[in-house]
């Protein structure tokens, strides 16, 4: 059976920890402030646990595109627990809905157990490489030559690298 690569499965681990971070960090800001990206369009909101994406027409009356933030006390916003889609714009835009609601809870809950699962499998594909079997076809190859290819299906040792880095 073959095996994921090393390269491949400490990408996974890592991003999938990255990204489970930065969705804790930005659910944890999100109940102390709101944040809000202005572009031509759109309105990308993150605040009290969720994100709000809302389509304009290019004339409402909107902040100039740019980063905007604030306190609670500015602006009152509704705590996001499920998704939602809806209009505000009385049908003037070429959508069904111009606004959808997300909360953060869902990837969190994706991703949080996807990058134990990744810690998992690299911390058993750690182990298993620290014994002598083949990495093709896990014959065991204790009692071999160091450096000889497996007997069964004749595939090379692994390099050190592939080994050792974590
Ligand atoms: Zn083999």
């Amino acid at each position: 059976m073959r095996r994921p690569h090393p390269r491949i499965r400490k990408a996974t681990k890592w991003s999938s920890t990255a990204i489970a971070l930065m969705l804790l960090v930005a659910w944890g800001a999100s109940e102390y402030r709101w944040f809000n990206l202005e572009t031509t369009n759109w309105t990308t909101h993150l605040g009290r646990g969720g994100m709000v994406v809302v389509y304009h027409d290019s004339i409402s009356f909107r902040s100039p595109p740019g980063w905007y933030s604030g306190k609670y006390d500015q602006m009152t916003i509704e705590r996001t627990w499920w998704i939602q889609a809806w209009d505000t714009s009385g049908g003037s835009l070429p959508l069904p809905y111009n606004r959808v609601r997300f909360p953060l809870w869902i990837p969190m809950c994706i991703m949080l157990p996807l990058s134990g699962v990744a810690w998992r499998f690299d911390i058993l594909a750690r182990r298993r490489a620290q014994l002598p079997l083949c990495q093709n076809c896990s014959y065991n190859l204790t009692g071999l030559r160091p450096g000889s290819n497996c007997p069964e299906c004749n595939t090379p040792p692994p390099k050190a690298e592939e080994i050792s880095s974590s």
